[in-house]
């Protein structure tokens, strides 16, 4: 990776050559990337598998970045697929075009905030941070467990987090760590449990909306768990699966997760026959190699929890009848059984209720303190650390 971005660099500066960042256009697959770029699709078809469903992940509105040759053709493309990885075609020495799965060089910012309330905390998170995600994050955190009318003027957000960053803008979603929204004077925290990815108050209680999505089929077993990456030492390569693979009968009954609506319906490269539903709320879910849909649905259709959508089949890369089940949180692909099987937990107690104190009475004394110590001339104060992280073959 060091190498791209150096190479990059390098050609940046020495021949002049641009790096433009492009917004991948709607409708657009891989294949009709190659041919634009008039690299033969053999490239494609010559993949493996799992690469091939990688190409699948690309999806509209994605930022790539893009080297050109002075003649006009592809030196280089970097094309995120998921939250650590991303497809690099490339021209090697030989003018032949080239094609990996590559980690995502990442640089993370670790940041604390304090941030004196003058419109709203929506606004106010997105003024002081430029990060609408981290905005959004916050209030789904909170949902409607407080009420933010009645924030006065002189009241205080806190915020704990982290933040990746890719090629110098916000990438992925934001993790709170611990947020701290002052109401009238009293203090609300919201932390997060590493054991659960749910959210407490400082004294255990929950407040995470309890199980959202079901699982879409009576399956036999997981054939393929969600892996965001994994270094081959054989094949001397990366490798991702970006969802869960259950093994069914072929015409066994696909379920919507969640209500939501049908955005997409119909072929996707390796993928075969595949819906995509919106659920409204930054996630969407995708389902794969279906044997067919079901009738009298199309694109635009709501469907409720549980509806039947398709039947599971084999079709796009496949070896055997299954369903292959995506998980996506604002555009990234997330490991759906970490959504599918969490507990109910909503109150911590005996055990578990320690550790999350021991765990989290820290993140309290920090947002705290940070909120106290604000010069309130001043209100914003942010403490930043940066890292980027290291590339290891795993
Ligand atoms: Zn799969």
């Amino acid at each position: 990776m060091k190498i791209i971005f150096t190479l990059i660099i390098f050609l940046t500066s020495v021949f002049g050559l641009q790096v433009q960042e492009l917004t991948w256009p709607k409708g657009d697959s891989f294949l009709t990337f190659l041919s634009k770029q008039n690299i033969p699709n053999k490239l494609y078809f010559d993949l493996a598998k799992e690469d091939k469903e990688l190409c699948s992940e690309i999806d509209a509105g994605m930022k790539y970045e893009l080297l050109l040759n002075d003649d006009g053709t592809l030196k280089q493309v970097l094309i995120p697929v998921s939250e650590e990885m991303q497809l690099h075609v490339y021209e090697d020495k030989k003018g032949e075009y080239k094609f990996e799965a590559i980690p995502i060089a990442l640089q993370t910012i670790d940041e604390t905030i304090a941030i004196e309330i003058k419109r709203s905390p929506f606004q106010d998170i997105v003024d002081a941070t430029k990060n609408v995600n981290l905005a959004n994050e916050v209030m789904r955190i909170y949902g409607k467990s407080i009420n933010f009318r009645h924030i006065q003027k002189g009241d205080f957000v806190a915020l704990k987090y982290t933040q990746k960053i890719r090629m110098g803008k916000y990438f992925g979603s934001p993790d709170v760590i611990a947020a701290l929204v002052e109401v009238n004077g009293r203090k609300n925290f919201r932390l997060k449990n590493i054991h659960n990815d749910k959210y407490y108050d400082e004294k255990g209680k929950g407040y995470s909306k309890i199980y959202f999505f079901k699982v879409p089929v009576r399956y036999t077993r997981i054939s393929s768990p969600f892996t965001p990456r994994r270094w081959h030492p054989v094949l001397k390569r990366y490798r991702a699966h970006l969802g869960t693979d259950f093994a069914a009968p072929r015409g066994r009954k696909i379920h919507a997760a969640a209500a939501g609506r049908i955005i997409f319906r119909g072929r996707k490269g390796g993928y075969g026959n595949v819906i995509i539903i919106d659920h409204h709320n930054g996630y969407r879910t995708l389902y794969a190699h279906q044997s067919r849909f079901r009738k009298g649905q199309h694109v635009g259709t709501n469907v409720r929890k549980g509806q039947v959508i398709g039947y599971v089949g084999t079709t796009g890369v496949s070896t055997g009848p299954h369903l292959h089940f995506g998980l996506y949180k604002n555009g990234r692909a997330i490991n759906p059984m970490k959504v599918l099987k969490r507990g109910r937990e909503l109150v911590l107690s005996g055990k578990k209720k320690a550790t999350f104190i021991a765990n989290t009475k820290e993140y309290v004394k920090e947002l705290k303190d940070i909120v106290s110590n604000v010069d309130r001339n001043l209100p914003t104060k942010l403490t930043r650390k940066e890292s980027f992280s290291t590339l290891k073959n795993n």
